[in-house]
């Protein structure tokens, strides 16, 4: 039977293929039977794993340093405890003798017991300590070899008609993504600006986020629409829609052929402003986009990704390959990268937060300024690479005087570090702040007088500003970049940037969307950062403005406070000719 559902859509264009569901348990193991000549072996196996992972606890705890926060210490002791838990280390192999089963299978057995007692548990706190057991488990399945990956999990065959349906999906989980040809994605979960919606824009493929029953009402291999750019999904959709839909995505198809031949146009506008349209990256893979999209530069390297969906962590000279890579590639143009923006909802395995509000807490350059030895050795890796081109160096999520000072000490640190052992850097590498945290932008002198740049994260500053969860997709419907509190942030942010003549970019989602382009161009943007598969969309924008003719209608928003004013004054704004 067709039913239609709506979410918030991520990325524009249709999708028609058959749904592939993928689990939204992360606990997703292979169950087979072993021979009974096999099952002391399988014990053993069992044993090591969790012999390693013991090891790695207790490392990691002696490795937590004496001014680190004490909840970090008392997070590993109770993965120690959890682990040494007779209902994990002892009973599975139990279970292994009794079924002759694979390891894996009776540890995610005895896993999912305790899991559904603490799901029956009422007190809050009490049931997300669920999660530290699901990070113990995954630990030792790691080390087992046994679990797989959510995309690793999936059909490769017949991968390019396949619309993904998941409850949710952590960025790391999308970016695994990235390596596969998925037709579209779906989700329960996720406001627009959420990193998974984020992410999800740079496979350039239609996509849905807050649908929050997909997962549960789409049946494995039925077929279904996705229209990203309305945010809706037609299930079991019957012959005459199929149609309409096929023609609508002709249609969409080659407006985007047409639009490709804008490439190699410079972004200037009627009246004769330059602007710059520089690209948003997670990986050194996405610069291929990059270039065939026309971007003038790199307005935005996420480096996090390099350290996520991995159990090690990338040491200096991974980091300086992969940057000069980037650099390199971009033959000169300029390229920011962005210090690893860990925390939150991008962690690095097996250090899940337990903090009640990540989003709030050690995240960022907070986290890089308490572990000063992998700050460090990001910044040597980005220093060394400086001397393949241009390169801005780019910090997250600064609030305060003393973070922007300590985060500068950091950097010459790292150029002392280098000069006595002889290795070559640029000494002009512009160094710059992200302005996304409200304090910060109305603080902004405290940055201009220190930083070569700035850089406005429109998602954060509008989740920071309006105290909307990003992630959460209940509260999606208050997230809006045209809240008369936003409008007039970044135009004083703009405002005061250009006043002390500090270049001023804007590489939150804002920046790709087209129906915003003349709104942030009278508003005096003139730097736009934003995801490959958007930038075309926006040049077009500029090529047929004239940013002059837009000031009238731009200083009335600022004056306007109802929300429906905004939107039609917006309507009105696009719809001008000029
Ligand atoms: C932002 O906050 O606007 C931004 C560009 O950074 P991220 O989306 O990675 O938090
Ligand atoms: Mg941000």
């Amino acid at each position: 039977m067709t039913f239609t559902l709506h979410g918030i859509g991520v990325s524009g264009g249709i999708a028609i293929g058959r749904a592939h569901l993928v689990s939204h348990a992360s606990l997703e193991v292979a169950q087979y039977q072993i021979k009974s000549s096999e099952v002391s072996g399988e014990i053993a196996r069992f044993e090591a794993a969790v012999k390693t992972v013991r090891t790695q606890l207790m490392q990691l705890h002696s490795e937590i340093s004496a001014v680190a926060p004490s909840e970090l210490s008392a997070f590993v002791s109770l993965h120690q405890m959890i682990l040494d838990d007779a209902v994990l280390s002892i009973e599975p192999k139990n279970l292994i003798v009794s079924l002759q089963c694979n390891a894996e299978w009776a540890l995610k057995q005895k896993a999912d017991e305790v899991l559904e007692r603490f799901d029956a548990i009422e007190d809050s706190y009490l049931r997300e300590r669920r999660m530290d057991v699901v990070q113990v488990t995954e630990r030792v399945l790691r080390e087992l070899g046994g679990q797989q990956s959510k995309a690793n999990a999936l059909p490769t065959d017949t991968e390019q008609g396949l619309i993904l349906v998941a409850h949710d999906l952590s960025p790391a989980d999308v970016v695994e993504f990235k390596r596969h040809q998925f037709a579209s994605f779906v989700t329960d979960g996720g406001g627009s600006t959420s990193h998974t919606a984020v992410v999800a824009r740079s496979l350039n493929i239609p996509s849905i986020v807050g649908l929050q029953r997909a997962r549960e009402l789409i049946r494995e291999n039925e077929w279904v629409i996705v229209d990203g750019t309305a945010g809706v999904l037609i299930a079991d959709p019957d012959t005459r829609i199929l149609q309409q839909y096929r023609q609508r995505k002709e249609i969409h198809e080659s407006a985007r052929r047409q639009l490709l031949t804008l490439r190699d146009t410079q972004p200037v506008s009627l009246d004769g402003v330059a602007v710059q349209l520089q690209a948003n990256i997670e990986l050194p893979e996405d610069v291929k986009q990059v270039k065939a999209n026309g971007a003038t530069g790199i307005g935005l390297f996420r480096s996090e990704f390099l350290f996520l969906n991995r159990s090690d962590l990338p040491d200096e000279e991974e980091q300086f390959q992969a940057y000069g890579e980037v650099i390199k590639a971009m033959n000169g143009l300029p390229v920011t990268i962005r210090t690893y923006d860990l925390g939150a909802d991008k962690q690095i395995e097996g250090s899940q937060s337990t903090a009640v509000n990540p989003a709030l807490g050690l995240r960022a350059i907070r986290l890089c300024l308490i572990e000063p030895h992998r700050f460090l050795s990001q910044l040597r890796a980005l220093l060394r690479a400086s001397t393949f081109g241009p390169l801005n160096i780019l910090i997250p999520m600064l609030s305060s005087a003393p973070e922007i000072d300590q985060s500068l000490q950091m950097i010459t640190r790292a150029q002392h570090e280098l000069t006595q052992e002889g290795l070559a850097f640029d000494p002009k590498v512009r160094i710059g702040a992200m302005i996304e945290v409200p304090g910060a932008a109305l603080a902004l002198e405290m940055f201009l007088k220190k930083m070569d740049f700035i850089s406005i994260g429109t998602n954060d500053l509008i989740q920071y500003t309006l105290a909307i969860d990003r992630t959460d997709e209940s509260v999606a419907y208050l997230y809006d970049p045209l809240h008369p509190a936003i409008l007039s942030l970044i135009f004083s942010i703009i405002k005061k940037a250009n006043q002390h003549k500090v270049p001023v970019a804007l590489c939150g989602e804002m920046a790709g969307d087209a129906k915003l382009t003349r709104l942030l161009l009278g508003l005096g943007l003139r730097n736009f950062s934003m995801h490959s598969a958007h930038i075309l969309d926006v040049k077009e924008r500029v090529l047929k403005v004239s940013i002059d003719g837009l000031q009238k209608i731009v200083k009335k928003m600022l004056r306007t406070r109802e929300p429906e004013r905004l939107r039609s004054l917006l309507e009105e704004l696009n719809a001008l000719e000029c």
